[in-house]
């Protein structure tokens, strides 16, 4: 039956980072087995022992139920991962090359080549990273060449299969995904890939059945213009932070129309993480590569968008406590807050300023709720800044202090929400998780030197803080003192 037969494939899947160990343990999952493989043998030891390295949830459960039953097991080998799959799959990162925009291929072309090597018996290798156009067809001729030269039993054809998941509802996106789409160069990967997909097939998913350059250009379309639906509603912020209005109702009342949409379109700090910031970069330096230099020049406006939304924050915070100063009655109040300069009168916006005395509690440094991931967090920068500008920052996510703290080990992370605020003359939510959303301003206000709070996601009632004696301040709405 089909049924046994997709039950019998063998499947590996090459990098258990984020992507990789989501799909290893969702294939598992959907019945097959699965052996994953990284080169990192500490994440390969915990994964053994069913310890996830990473924060995502639904996805320790997963773990440990096919670790135990044994349909998932994890190695460093490529020879027991080339004697033993079908289907190898993978899922190693492509992060952005130091000093440039271009994607790093490095450990992409090592799995490839690590793979064709080792390779036994007739396989399918599935490109599942994020790539620059063109990198299919590359590899497919390298996969070519040294199987030439290997002497290996065995046929071995290549595959695109770019991933959508998002973190933080990574199971739910691998196991019911919003659409399959597969670069194939015959009938024969297409049917093995129908073979691995068959459980969301039978939901109907939609099935994109392409070649090599559009499949990899699906994925990096897909995430320039989630990009661009995120820093278009934040150009307006800067609108309305000048003239004034309220960029929330005015998302909602675009977002009514269908062909805009209403989700996307949240006003904030702006995007970051491991994917949307490399992948905008890395698309601009592979179409300049083509010769299409202002192709993708727009991506370059959204990009800076997106960072000068870290800049308002820290102008914002000097804002606020400069506002808070001013208010008081007392000679106690924060520190004082100036800008290097020391003489220039009104600071430009993107000044640095010292904020030395004060301290700031930073909620939130994932670059998304239900993350621990901080790659390229705009919440994390945030908090560096202030520090760097003299403030005590007090930081307190979650889930993402571990990850945060071992890039910048100088920022003082605690293990509540309570501690953080604590004595705090201001505090900034940076990334919107439900236990932030769901804060009591009324029970939080005592806790602080100063009761301020920056909104940098547009989440919290601006009335509710006010009335519990809130200095409020929010991204994309003008700061009134
Ligand atoms: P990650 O850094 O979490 O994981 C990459 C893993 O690959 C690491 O564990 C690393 O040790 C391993 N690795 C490196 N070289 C290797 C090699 N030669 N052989 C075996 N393993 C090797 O990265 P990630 O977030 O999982 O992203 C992986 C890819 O998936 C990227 O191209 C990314 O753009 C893409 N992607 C990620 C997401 C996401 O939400 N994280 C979503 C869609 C696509």
């Amino acid at each position: 039956t089909p049924h046994a037969q997709h039950r019998s494939l063998r499947l590996s899947v090459i990098g258990t980072g984020y992507l990789g160990a989501t799909h290893a343990a969702c294939m598992a999952e959907l019945g097959f087995e699965v052996l994953g493989l990284d080169v990192d043998p500490a994440k390969i030891d915990a994964l053994s022992r069913g310890e996830l390295p990473f924060h995502e949830p639904g996805l320790s459960e997963l773990l440990v139920k096919h670790v135990d039953s044994g349909r998932l097991r994890f190695t460093t080998s490529y020879q027991e991962v080339g004697d033993w799959a079908d289907v190898h799959f993978i899922g190693v990162g492509t992060p952005q090359k130091a000093g440039e925009s271009a994607a790093d291929m490095r450990y992409v072309d090592a799995a490839v080549t690590s793979l064709a090597e080792h390779i036994t018996r007739d396989a399918l290798i599935v490109g599942k990273s994020t790539v620059p156009v063109g990198t299919a067809t590359r590899l497919a001729g390298l996969i070519q060449d040294i199987r030439a030269g290997s002497g290996r039993p065995g046929s071995v054809e290549l595959a695109w299969n770019p991933e959508f998941l998002r973190e933080g509802f990574a199971v739910k996106d691998t196991l019911h995904p919003d659409r399959l789409v597969v670069g194939v160069r015959s009938d024969h990967a297409e049917q093995v890939l129908r073979q691995v997909y068959a459980a969301p097939l039978a939901e109907a998913t939609p099935w994109i059945s392409t070649d090599f350059e559009t499949a990899e250009l699906v994925k990096v379309a897909a995430n320039a213009f989630l990009a661009t639906k995120i820093s278009f509603i934040n150009a307006f912020s800067e609108i309305t932070e000048t003239v004034g209005g309220d960029i929330t109702t005015l998302a909602d009342a675009i977002g009514h129309d269908p062909r805009i949409g209403r989700r996307f379109l949240n006003a904030g700090v702006g995007f970051g993480g491991g994917c949307l910031p490399k992948d905008i970069r890395a698309l601009q330096a592979r179409v300049s590569e083509l010769g299409l230099d202002r192709t993708m020049a727009f991506l370059n406006d959204i990009d800076d968008i997106n960072l000068r939304r870290r800049d308002r924050v820290v102008d914002l915070a000097v804002q606020v406590l400069a506002a808070v100063r001013t208010g008081r009655t007392d000679s106690t109040g924060p520190a004082e807050v100036r800008s290097h300069g020391g003489t220039a009168p009104t600071p430009t916006p993107t000044a640095v300023h010292t904020l030395v005395g004060t301290r700031i509690a930073i909620l939130g440094v994932a670059f998304k709720p239900d993350s621990d991931d901080v790659r390229d967090s705009p919440a994390l920068d945030v908090a560096n800044r202030l520090f760097t500008a003299g403030a005590d920052v007090a930081v307190y996510d979650p889930q993402g202090n571990r990850n945060a703290a071992g890039r910048f080990p100088r920022l003082d992370y605690v293990d509540s929400l309570q501690e953080a605020v604590t004595g705090a003359d201001l505090a900034i939510l940076l990334t919107e998780w439900d236990e932030f959303k769901q804060m009591d301003p009324a029970q939080l206000a005592p806790l602080m030197k100063h009761p301020a709070i920056i909104d940098g996601r547009n989440v919290l009632t601006a009335q509710d803080w006010i009335d519990a004696g809130f200095t409020h301040a929010a991204l994309g709405h003008r700061f009134d003192p």
